[in-house]
């Protein structure tokens, strides 16, 4: 059936005349609402809708369209829209997907297009992102899902046959989901043409830079099609000096600009949460102090990852009115991550503030060390941010850098992630869906040869591969897993070692934002609630603790009791929601379920735990040198255990989740283990006959020989 045949089937769901079928949601069969024509309004002046024929036409005739158009000019809520009403979609069957990198733009997005299309989110739009799924198989025809669920999905159903279309958007960003992504589909596009038996894929490759040939490209000549769009001239200003302090520039500068300009709202730029609560935090308190009857009235929100959705949907609030009858109107401030540099557009916005970085991957293969570092950002994403002033009309920059700089230190663009990334869980995941041959892979920018070793010998000491380099059953059961090889390993082995409740819990705390909390203004409140749940063996204890005292208060007395022992509740909310998937796909691979809390009074078997953790950790060992700093174990990283930490005396062995590189080298999330379970488990890792020196290895030794004494 053709996309025409699809078209009139939707429009026949209504019947009788033509006024009541304009009126008419074909969806819900409800009259449109108010909200619905009101946002009509504004949509149909949005520079793709004079675009709308043109590109219908040519995803009519091809199969790869590759579009780019300017940030803000409707690629994102609009494309997929027009995809659906030309009938590409078919509940049940058909569905069109958009891709995004991040998890806030999928959520985001899906909400604005259900409001867009009148239809209640969760229903015909719907969105996927890791551990939450708000679509329905039966109903939903459109679905914002990030790229990594996509791959995701592709394991299950390689053939991508749920969807019609797959729209890939902002390319550009050159995540690494999305490269592996675009390789896929090109093994995956051929099988599906029109007469094959899932019918035509459809593919819409969205980006909004100029860098779009490379797409075009790379999938065989597709058509490029450019969305029209129309900007308008930003100032550039730059700094006389280099900033010290970029987070108090950028306050300073939002207030001079708040002092001294026009009306119009402002963004500035951040890279994290820390940062950005505290800039908006400074940034009302100066502007508390400077109000009165003629300065204008300011409002600042925050936009990153980790707020509510309710939180985040405020940037889209209209900046306050004037304060008195003919005075000047108020003005909004967002500070915001990376994410509004392309994926969110926030209307109204006149003036940018862009510091030049942002929080980038960086993966040191040699210490197997992946890490987010605040890094300068690329000519190319500082031409983005400048943009962002320029949508509705003239607007100005303001750089807190050098012209100089921008010139000779920044670099052209970024490097695609697949660069800069480890690649054991897409390695995994290629694996999974049966291509063998990482060297042929069809890679926009093929990754370093040894970061593709590293991650295929990180796989082979965890057991998922064979010597062969063929999944073995423990890694088509850690395929399963949307978490990083080394947890779904934990979770995995933990029914053997009688903890897989204890260890769920873990890596459901592990898998959502800080757990505990600690304000400034109360750090030693919340060290006093944390001391509660703390044990000596360590900070995955902690959370075990703190998890199983969080799920034993009735629901309703929940909120207040995170409250008051310093816990966040919308992460203990999600880690639940992430224990819950986690349980089912436990049930699912038919791995027991089982618990050391015999009695379910909170006593567990903390051995066994940290037995369990260390089945998946022995990677990520330090040993203490006797002049009291750690060594990681094999790579010999000088690290010192985060003062956030339970940990607070010297464990001679300790296993981390996370090497955080700052000023000083710090791992974090760590626990005691032991150096008799590190030999047993992990012999093959732990091969002293090709083993570095470093004062772990006397140890090692002597173990091993404890080891083999004691199996006599
Ligand atoms: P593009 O993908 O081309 O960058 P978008 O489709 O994201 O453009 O945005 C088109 C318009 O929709 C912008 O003017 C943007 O401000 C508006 N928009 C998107 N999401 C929302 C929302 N949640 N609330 C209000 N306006 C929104
Ligand atoms: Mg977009």
């Amino acid at each position: 059936m053709g996309p025409s045949d699809r078209k009139r089937k939707l429009d026949l769901s209504d019947g009788s005349s033509e006024k009541k079928e304009k009126d008419t949601n074909p969806w819900t069969g409800n009259a449109y609402s108010e909200q619905y024509q009101k946002i009509l309004k504004a949509r149909l002046k949005l520079p793709v809708y004079q675009f709308k024929d043109k590109l219908l036409d040519a995803v009519a005739n091809n199969q790869i369209v590759v579009v780019e158009g300017e940030t803000g000019s409707g690629k994102t809520t609009q494309i997929p829209q027009f995809l659906v009403e030309a009938g590409y979609a078919e509940q049940g069957t058909n569905v069109v997907a958009c891709t995004q990198p991040r998890r806030v733009a999928a959520t985001s997005i899906a909400t604005r297009v259900a409001d867009e299309m009148d239809v209640k989110l969760g229903e015909e739009v719907g969105y996927t992102i890791r551990f939450e799924d708000v679509s329905n198989y039966n109903k939903t025809v459109l679905k914002f899902l990030t790229d990594g669920m996509l791959l995701r999905e592709a394991m299950s159903d390689p053939l991508l046959s749920h969807y019609s279309v797959i729209v890939l958007d902002e390319a550009h960003e050159r995540t690494l989901a999305t490269d592996v992504i675009m390789g896929l589909l090109m093994e995956v596009l051929p099988k599906r043409t029109k007469d094959s038996k899932h019918g035509e894929l459809k593919v819409v490759v969205m980006s909004a830079t100029l860098d779009a040939e490379k797409f075009q490209e790379y999938f065989n000549n597709a058509p490029l099609m450019k969305v029209p769009g129309r900007t308008f001239p930003v100032e550039i200003f730059y700094t006389a000096k280099p900033e010290r302090n970029y987070v108090e520039a950028a306050v300073r500068t939002t207030l001079n600009i708040h002092k001294c300009e026009g009306p119009g709202d402002i963004l500035v730029f951040l890279t994290g949460e820390a940062e950005i609560e505290q800039a908006c935090e400074e940034i009302r308190a100066s502007a508390a102090e400077m109000s009165g009857k003629d300065t204008p009235e300011l409002v600042v929100y925050p936009l990153y990852s980790s707020l509510t959705p309710a939180q985040q949907r405020k940037i889209f609030d209209k900046a306050p009115g004037p304060k008195v009858e003919g005075g000047l109107p108020g003005r909004k401030v967002v500070v915001s991550t990376n994410i509004a540099e392309t994926s969110l557009t926030i209307d109204g916005i006149v003036y940018v503030v862009d510091p030049g970085f942002s929080k980038q991957k960086v993966y040191n293969p040699r210490i197997r060390v992946e890490s987010l570092l605040v890094s300068p950002i690329s000519r190319a994403s500082a031409r983005q941010r400048a943009g962002r002033a320029g949508r509705t009309r003239p607007g100005k920059c303001f750089r807190l850098y050098t012209e100089q700089s921008f010139h000779e230190d920044l670099q052209e663009t970024t490097y695609p992630e697949i660069l800069r990334s480890k690649m054991s869980n897409v390695v995994l995941t290629l694996l999974k869906l049966g291509i063998d041959d990482l060297v042929h892979f069809d890679f926009m920018d093929p990754p370093a040869p040894e970061t593709l070793m590293r991650a295929l010998e990180l796989l082979h000491y965890l057991g998922a591969i064979d010597d062969e380099g063929s999944l073995t059953e423990l890694g088509y059961q850690m395929s399963d897993l949307p978490i990083d090889p080394q947890l779904a390993k934990m979770i995995i082995t933990s029914s053997d070692y009688g903890c897989s409740e204890e260890i769920m819990s873990i890596v459901a705390c592990m898998s959502v934002p800080q757990v505990f909390m600690r304000p400034r203004e109360a750090a030693k409140a919340a060290d006093e609630a944390k001391a509660q749940f703390s044990h000596p063996d360590g900070d995955h204890l902690t959370l075990l603790n703190a998890y199983a005292a969080y799920a034993t208060v009735p629901k309703a007395e929940k909120k207040q009791w995170c409250w008051d022992n310093f816990i966040n509740d919308r992460s203990m909310q999600s880690a639940d929601n992430v224990r819950r998937q986690l349980t089912g796909i436990m049930n699912k691979l038919q791995l027991p379920l089982v618990t050391t809390d015999r009695r379910g009074n909170g006593k567990f078997d903390y051995t066994a735990v940290r037995q369990a953790l260390t089945s998946g950790m022995f990677m990520q060992v330090a040993f203490l040198q006797k002049q009291g700093n750690y060594l990681t174990v094999k790579d010999n990283q000088i690290v010192y255990i985060h003062p956030g930490s339970v940990i607070d005396t010297k464990p001679e062995w300790v296993m981390y989740e996370e090497f955080a590189l700052t000023t000083k080298n710090y791992i974090r999330t760590v626990s005691t283990t032991r150096v008799e379970w590190l030999v047993e488990m992990a012999p093959h890792y732990y091969d002293l006959s090709n083993f570095p020196e470093c004062e772990a290895k006397a140890e090692l030794e002597l173990a091993y020989r404890r080891l083999a004494h004691s199996s006599k």
